[in-house]
């Protein structure tokens, strides 16, 4: 069981800005902007990589909430969403997570 899961479940607290049937929306712990949230699943697909072509319609819903949340924290000058998958793409918790970072000018490319 990951990290993640105990969060969807409320065994351990997180400061939730968004929930619906299929997904949970909450401020990442280690922010890495004004404004980092992560998007997830409440069901527990690991990695981008594991999806399938069934996940389509729930990957779509991720990004829509995405947009959503950064209406409702006024992103107004524009935001980033990011998902990283396996190791060399840099995840480090193996449910699947949408991480939407806002509120200043981001860099690119990333490290
Ligand atoms: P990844 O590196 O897998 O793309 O992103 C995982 C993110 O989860 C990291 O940005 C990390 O700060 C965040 N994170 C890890 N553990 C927790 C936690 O217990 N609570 C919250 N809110 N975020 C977490």
């Amino acid at each position: 069981m990951t990290i993640f899961q105990r969060i969807i479940d409320r065994e351990i607290p997180a400061d939730i800005v968004y929930e619906d049937d299929l997904s949970l929306a909450f401020r990442d712990i280690n922010g890495q902007a004004p404004t980092h949230i992560l998007i997830i699943p409440k069901q527990a697909i690991p990695s981008l990589a594991e999806s399938t072509d069934e996940d389509t319609p729930l990957l779509g819903h991720l990004l829509m909430v995405a947009r959503k949340v950064a209406v409702q924290l006024q992103l107004t000058n524009g935001y980033r969403t990011v998902i990283n998958s396996g190791r060399d793409g840099g995840q480090s918790v193996n449910h699947l997570h949408v991480h939407l970072l806002g509120g200043r000018p981001l860099g690119w490319p990333p490290g």
